[in-house]
């Protein structure tokens, strides 16, 4: 049984001999076995995913003087922060917000770079509607005195039940009486709030080792107001990329890595001497990538524990402003997490958008239509049945994009942040980043990047030092400017 697969690979490597998109000179699939002919290389190392991780990876590496060939299934870069344009509005699909200014060095590049960040979003100043539309006027310290009581529930919770999910924890919070200061109601939409939109998972799922997963730089989270393409495309510069090309499998041998992408219903076949492997850990999860040796059993068990949350947007236009000024309003909604939370896009750029965040599971089976006949229904809630219908809208469905299956990661039970050490860890010449690989900051865009460059890091120092291969570097210099056809963005 184990062989077919193999065989398969084997075949259709040779198939890709035919790829007009291989530059180098191919050699049969064989050849890595066997070493009996010396291996060609397409690039020095081979990038998979163009996201922030990818990225950042290619660019610091090229800068470094190694040859770098970047492989992205989808037709275009930036993975899970994708900006589109509504005139003059940037409108983002995934990643808004650069979360926390001081030391973030994505906040730094943005600033070098000459991108605008709009003021730090006010969190606190959220204001809190009921589900009938009234608005809940101690919601502030109600949300301090709950935020309380949890944090002495979870520091218990670490120590005596490091496996038990936010729900379980909560419950019990909830039947000891110590949150009877609080409907059922606001206590599930606090849930929602504070852990479920953090880290787009349900509370159910969500191990109690959240609490510790990850740090935060402070400073308050502000967005870049030309959206995260600016700073993609500024680390994209002189990388070859190839768009449209998605990785089906990497076979290591000592000699190096083939990695076999499909490209337009064609198979090819790259080599590489290293190759970073990028992609969301959900697509390592659902074994859209077939690894040759298999993975260890260690970074198998990582993967499997580390969760994939569900988070979409909703941006909606309307015409005119009629909602309040606050950056955040919050509706205590009948089912958490189905567009409770709102944020004033009108604060931020000054033009008339609304744009939810749904952590809702099923979201994504509705219709446009239908989805923005429900946001409509929890809006006139709150501000009447005069509003005006929203002249755009744009819907994120990230759970049913096959190159992203669900937004970003978190802790499952039984997962612990070490698991994330564990995901970054190579497997021979094959290193992988990307923001489920990143203790420190998981789950986010600066996240993504730093592990990238970690990966880099560890790759530069694997390589012989650059001095020693100047001709390695010559090639380079004459590849940077031959960016390939299909780079398109
Ligand atoms: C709705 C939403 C809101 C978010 N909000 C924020 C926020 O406000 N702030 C924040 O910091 N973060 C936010 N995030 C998280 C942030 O977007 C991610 O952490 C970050 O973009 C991940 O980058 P990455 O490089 O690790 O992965 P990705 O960006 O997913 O890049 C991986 C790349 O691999 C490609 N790929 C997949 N499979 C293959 C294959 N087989 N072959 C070749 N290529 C493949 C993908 O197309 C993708 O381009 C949000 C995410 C979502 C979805």
């Amino acid at each position: 049984m184990l062989l077919w697969p193999k065989a398969k690979c084997f075949l259709l490597a040779c198939l890709s001999l035919l790829s007009p998109f291989t530059w180098a000179q191919n050699l049969p699939a064989s050849s890595l076995k066997n070493g009996s002919l010396p291996m060609q290389y397409d690039a020095d190392v081979i990038v998979v995913g163009a996201g922030f991780a990818g990225l950042a990876a290619a660019k610091q590496l090229h800068d470094q003087g190694h040859s770098v060939l970047l492989l992205e299934a989808r037709e275009r870069i930036g993975g899970r922060a994708h900006t589109v344009f509504d005139g003059e509005q940037a409108i983002e699909m995934g990643a808004n917000w650069l979360h926390g200014q001081d030391n973030n060095p994505l906040v730094a590049l943005a600033k070098e770079q000459g991108i605008n960040l709009s003021p730090a979003t006010q969190w606190r100043e959220t204001i809190v509607y009921d589900e009938f539309g009234e608005e809940i006027d101690d919601a502030g310290a109600l949300l301090g005195r709950w935020n309380h009581v949890v944090e002495n529930y979870l520091a218990q919770y670490l120590r005596r039940e490091p496996n038990a999910s936010i729900q379980m924890l909560m419950d019990d919070a909830q039947k000891s009486g110590d949150l009877g200061f609080v409907s059922d109601e606001l206590h599930s939409s606090f849930i929602n709030f504070m852990f479920e939109q953090d880290w787009s998972a349900d509370a159910a799922d969500l191990s109690v080792q959240a609490a510790e997963d990850g740090e935060d730089y402070l400073g308050g989270d502000p967005i870049p107001l030309q959206g995260f393409l600016p700073l993609q495309q500024h680390l994209s510069e002189n990388i070859r990329i190839r768009l449209g090309h998605q990785v089906s499998a990497i076979q290591q041998s000592k000699e190096g890595v083939e990695v076999i992408a499909q490209y337009q219903g064609q198979q090819t076949a790259l080599r590489s001497k290293r190759a970073l492997i990028t992609v969301p850990v959900s697509v390592l999860q659902a074994g859209n990538i077939g690894f040759t040796p298999p993975l260890s059993a260690r970074k198998r068990e990582a993967i499997n524990v580390i969760g994939m949350g569900q988070l979409n947007k909703v941006w909606l236009k309307f015409p005119e402003v009629f909602w309040d000024q606050n950056h955040a309003i919050l509706r205590v909604g009948p089912e958490k997490g189905r567009f409770s939370l709102w944020v004033n896009i009108h604060a931020v750029s000054g033009q008339a958008y609304l744009l939810a965040l749904s952590t809702a599971g099923n979201l994504e089976a509705g219709s446009d239509a239908e989805i923005v006949e429900e946001a409509m229904l929890g809006l006139r809630a709150i501000y009447g049945d005069e509003i005006p219908e929203p002249s755009k809208r744009y819907i994120s469905r990230w759970q049913n994009d096959p190159f992203s299956l669900g937004a970003y990661s978190y802790l499952r039970q039984g997962g612990r942040p070490e698991h994330r050490d564990i995901l970054a860890e190579p497997e021979g010449l094959v290193y992988f980043a990307g923001e489920a690989s990143q203790r420190e900051f998981p789950a986010t865009v600066h996240g993504a990047y730093l592990s990238g460059l970690r990966e880099a890091r560890k790759i530069h120092a694997s390589l012989p030092a650059v001095a020693e291969r100047q001709e390695s570097v010559e090639l380079n210099r004459d590849i940077s400017s031959d960016r390939e056809g299909s780079f398109r963005q």
